[in-house]
């Protein structure tokens, strides 16, 4: 890989985020081989999660051979922490990273979906996400810090 990949990416949000030029609520919940886990910055629900790579990499068959071994097991890890703390009736793990019709950083989202969430929002899968996209209502600090709180002890005593 070239070194260059490796450096934060000038206006790449998902790249400011995890070098700390953009507040980060929350903080950084979890690093592996290249890999983070944050909370979702975007209007997805209190404790929906982003797993993605450090370096600014815009397409999965990009990832190096580290971080292609450690993502199906840190997905998994994501997912049982959501599940134990909001208890969700699924959890969607997805991966658009298209901003703009562009290419983007990818950022795997890690979304606990409740009965609550379906029955608000009256969706459920792509359609619920949409909706949620357009109500435009993104998680507040405080509960966001509290449910990080919560999570970082699961994903780190997770083996
Ligand atoms: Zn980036």
């Amino acid at each position: 890989m070239a070194a260059a990949e490796q450096v934060a990416r000038a206006g790449c949000i998902a790249c400011e985020l995890s070098s700390g030029v953009r507040p980060l609520p929350g903080g950084r919940l979890y690093e592996s081989s290249g890999l983070v886990v944050e909370h979702c910055v975007g209007p997805l629900g209190v404790g929906t999660l982003v797993v993605k790579p450090l370096r600014h990499v815009v397409h999965v068959a990009d990832l190096d051979e580290a971080e292609s071994a450690a993502l199906g097991p840190l997905l998994r890890r994501t997912a049982a922490a959501v599940t134990e703390v909001v208890r969700p009736e699924q959890v969607y793990v997805c991966l658009w990273s298209h901003m703009d019709r562009k290419p983007g950083h990818i950022h795997f989202v890690v979304q606990p979906i409740t009965k609550a969430d379906m029955a608000r929002f009256a969706a459920a899968g792509p359609e619920l996400q949409l909706a949620m996209f357009r109500a435009g209502e993104s998680p507040g600090e405080a509960a966001v810090n509290a449910i990080c709180a919560r999570l970082r002890p699961l994903l780190a005593e997770q083996s």
